[in-house]
């Protein structure tokens, strides 16, 4: 499903990244423990009044060493392209300055429904200042205090009121929708014509302006394939096409409508931060996860070579234990063929339901073996486990206290339910409630 996009826009330090993590809020503590995900943050799901969107803190996309105004403008243009409502945020205590009004003019002129945030109205007293800023013409300003957190809920209820209504995306269940994602140059163009080359294109499509994607229909051994091909690879050529972080933005749209995604690594550099970063995204966004290593052909090898790079991949990617690796070659085409069963599998996987009954037996039977450690003086006591999702497997224990279910902990209940029942390739969810 495709979210609307909320992007913000302003000059430096008028509190854009506080606003940015007042509003994805807990989303962001859930990847903590994530290496070089967290760290310069730009893109967060959140969710207001039951309405999910993505939200993009363009002031984190650096663009080269370009004078401040230059960068500016080139962060609003981005916003324009992207955003389907851009929150404009300006610093109350500074009035309206020259670089305000010269991003105003481009935000006006692109006719985008556009919120204006007046940021640091810490109290009541402040609230005269707003008047100045009905002159941008952008309609009421918004007072707010990113860091008291007020008028956080007016802004958003603003912003939400202009999202379009975008149609559920028409998915066929028993096709497999998946993408590339991967730094640029690992090849995620070459491995797209390399495995639409050999099958039969079905239908090949620009899927709705907005999404600036080309999907690609085609059958292999009876299974039916989507391959959503980003505009990013597709190198438009504009400056900020180049930019590290606007390729990962491009990546967050393709992983938000995949299955499965293949994370696609170069063989010939190995593994770096900004491989890692792509990859917390699909693993947050409980996709599948394939790494698939690249350019397999360019490497001497021996036997222990493809052992060797496997350990490397592991240690790099703890969370993404689960991923299996595919080593292939999208210039000679050796091995990828591999790929797809190995798509297939995660696939199911990813939308694999268990048995309740069964459930609970590796559940009771994983807490004798091994009961949670006392806390406080309080033990974890898990009455009921059930599987409430798919896409990926999300499962809810009902506990004498859900604070006592401690990261540890859960992952040892990941791991048996792990052993049980298979689950390679896809995240799981496992949420604690408090039974009644
Ligand atoms: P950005 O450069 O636009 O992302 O701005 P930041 O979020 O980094 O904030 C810039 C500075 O303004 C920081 O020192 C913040 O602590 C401060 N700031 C942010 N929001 C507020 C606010 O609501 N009131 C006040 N007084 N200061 C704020
Ligand atoms: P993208 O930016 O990730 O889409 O990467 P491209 O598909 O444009 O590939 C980048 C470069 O790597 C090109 O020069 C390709 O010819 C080369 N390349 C891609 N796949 C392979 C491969 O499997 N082996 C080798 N040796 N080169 C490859």
């Amino acid at each position: 499903m495709s979210k609307p996009v909320l992007a913000i826009v302003g000059r430096p330090n008028v509190g854009k990244s506080t606003i940015f993590n007042r509003i994805a809020g807990e989303r962001i503590s859930i990847v903590e423990d994530m290496p070089g995900v967290t760290r310069d943050r730009i893109y967060s799901s959140a969710e207001w009044l039951n309405t999910e969107f993505s939200l993009i803190d363009t002031g984190g996309i650096e663009i080269g060493d370009e004078p401040l105004l230059h960068q500016m403008r080139q962060q609003a243009e981005l916003a324009i392209e992207e955003a389907d409502v851009i929150l404009f945020m300006v610093d109350g205590t500074e009035g309206i300055t020259a670089a305000d009004e010269e991003v105003a003019k481009l935000l006006f002129r692109s006719k985008k429904p556009i919120v204006l945030g007046v940021n640091k109205i810490d109290n009541p007293e402040r609230r005269e200042l707003l008047y100045d800023f009905y002159s941008l013409g952008m309609g009421e300003p918004i007072g707010i205090s990113g860091t008291h957190g007020i008028g956080i809920g007016d802004l958003l209820d603003a912003a939400v009121a202009h999202f379009p209504d975008l149609e559920e995306e028409e998915k066929d269940e028993d096709t497999i929708y998946f993408s590339l994602i991967g730094r640029p140059n690992v090849g995620k163009s070459s491995l797209v014509n390399a495995i639409l080359g050999k099958e039969r294109v079905i239908v090949s499509d620009i899927a709705g302006t907005t999404r600036d994607a080309i999907d690609s229909k085609f059958e292999k051994d009876g299974q039916k394939y989507v391959i959503i091909d980003t505009a990013g690879m597709r190198k438009r050529g504009k400056v900020y096409e180049s930019t590290e972080k606007y390729s990962v933005m491009r990546a967050l749209k393709a992983i938000e409508r995949s299955d499965v995604v293949l994370m696609v690594i170069n063989a010939e550099e190995g593994i770096i931060e900004q491989d890692k970063k792509v990859a917390g995204y699909a693993h947050e966004a409980g996709k599948a996860v394939v790494i698939v290593v690249n350019k397999w052909d360019a490497i001497e090898k021996d036997d222990k070579t493809m052992r060797e790079f496997e350990q490397k991949i592991r240690d790099h990617f703890l969370y993404l234990s689960y991923a299996p690796i595919v080593f292939v070659s999208a210039l000679t085409k050796q091995r990828l063929h591999h790929l797809y069963p190995v798509i297939t599998q995660v696939a199911e996987n990813h939308s694999l339901r268990v048995q309740t009954n069964v459930l609970n037996d590796v559940i009771m039977d994983a807490v004798a073996m091994n009961p949670a450690p006392m806390d406080k003086g309080k033990r974890l006591k898990i009455n009921y486990a059930t599987q409430v999702a798919t896409k990926p497997p999300t499962f809810v224990l009902f506990v004498n206290d859900p604070n006592l279910l401690h990261f540890s902990y859960r992952r040892f209940l990941e791991n048996r339910i792990r052993e049980t029942f298979g689950f390679t390739g896809t995240p799981l969810r496992i949420l604690a409630r408090q039974k009644n």
